[in-house]
């Protein structure tokens, strides 16, 4: 029999499973809030749980925990980098931040990631696999255990395309919403996507009151094809049009993330071409200097460029903010930790 993934059922789901285990529905709220309020990592720690049913359990389920390989921690802003180790020994990276508001988390939802955007470090060897909700969760879980600080707000951000998948991320985001876990407000948190449409259109009749941000980067399809080969599949004004109807549907302003690149994207022609494109759109435009990759030759614009692209932007009716740059002393691009912690590992480093 293969067992199942203890801590990626919802409590429903843990529910109608512990009835079949022939114990009480309310034993499963128990375990629920062992998993995910008390953060345990072992069933031995449930100790309001009979030795039987523990027994019972460890014997229909794993409990995924991920192990902290490495932490790096800015001595500039206080933002750690983890990079955890998965049980099939796969690596990812996550980042905590902590802002005025809060504490935020930056979770990976895949191992690698397939869309091949050409500045991003973390598609460079492709996809591995998705990951489960539970090992999503768990970066949370860990992250907020080793601090020992609530975290606030989730950006899914982090190696991965969200909607490439779409189950066990939704999964992901009703459970750490939910009551009994740790409760973290779906307006705290925040989905990003290169563009897939399909998923959008989903994810908008989700009922779920989640931020959505668009990996932009461009004003046009033409200069998005260069960067995001996504693009040659979803054409920008239907992703958009996807994008206004999750507006519509939910009343949550979008983010258009602009990642600038010197000479690609951030001339003033562009700029221009922005602000028509995103006219009358309920949002606002994040720019992101373009973090240099070795593998790849893109320069990150000028202080200069960037904040006259900013200032064409909001004179013109567009809300823009720069990315505010942090753990700089701790940086790499998305993904660049796991890259090159995994070429140390080949080396035999
Ligand atoms: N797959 C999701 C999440 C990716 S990472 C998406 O495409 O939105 C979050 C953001 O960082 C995306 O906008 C991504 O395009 C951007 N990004 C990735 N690598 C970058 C780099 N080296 N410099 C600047 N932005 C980068």
């Amino acid at each position: 029999m293969e067992k199942k993934d203890i801590k990626s059922l919802s409590l429903q789901e843990l529910e109608a499973e512990i009835k079949e285990l022939g114990d009480k529905a309310f034993r499963a709220k128990q375990i629920y809030q062992w998993l995910h309020q008390k953060l345990v990592t072992d069933f031995d720690q449930m100790s309001n749980i009979s030795r039987e049913l523990r027994d019972k359990l460890k014997e229909h389920y794993t409990l995924t925990a991920l192990h902290a390989i490495d932490v790096k921690i800015s001595q500039i802003d206080g933002t750690r980098k983890y990079l955890f180790r998965l049980a099939d020994g796969n690596v990812i990276e996550s980042v905590w931040m902590q802002y005025h508001h809060g504490n935020s988390v930056c979770i990976s939802s895949q191992v690698g990631c397939r869309m091949g955007c050409r500045f991003c470090a973390s598609t460079l060897d492709g996809l591995e696999r998705n990951l489960t909700a539970s090992e999503m969760l768990d970066q949370i879980y860990r992250i907020q255990v080793q601090t020992g600080e609530r975290v606030s707000n989730i950006v899914i951000m982090g190696s991965g395309e969200p909607m490439d998948n779409y189950d066990n991320v939704v999964r992901f985001v009703r459970m750490i919403s939910d009551p009994n876990g740790l409760n973290i407000s779906q307006r705290n948190i925040t989905i990003s996507t290169c563009g897939i449409v399909p998923g959008i259109r989903k994810l908008t009749q989700e009922n779920l009151q989640v931020t959505l941000a668009l990996s932009l980067h461009a004003p046009n399809d033409e200069v998005r094809k260069t960067l995001m080969p996504v693009a040659n599949s979803y054409k920008l004004a239907d992703v958009l049009a996807a994008c206004r109807e999750y507006f519509d549907k939910t009343g949550r302003r979008l983010t258009f993330e602009y990642s600038l690149v010197s000479g690609v994207n951030d001339n003033l022609q562009e700029a221009k071409a922005l602000v028509s494109l995103l006219k009358g759109m309920h949002g606002h435009v994040n720019l992101i200097p373009v973090n240099p990759i070795k593998e790849r030759d893109y320069v990150q614009s000028s202080q200069r460029a960037i904040q006259e692209f900013k200032n064409y932007l909001e004179k013109n009716g567009i809300n823009a903010t720069v990315r505010r740059e942090m753990g700089r002393d701790i940086n790499g691009a998305c993904g660049q930790l796991r890259k090159s912690y995994l070429e140390e590992e080949s080396k035999g480093g």
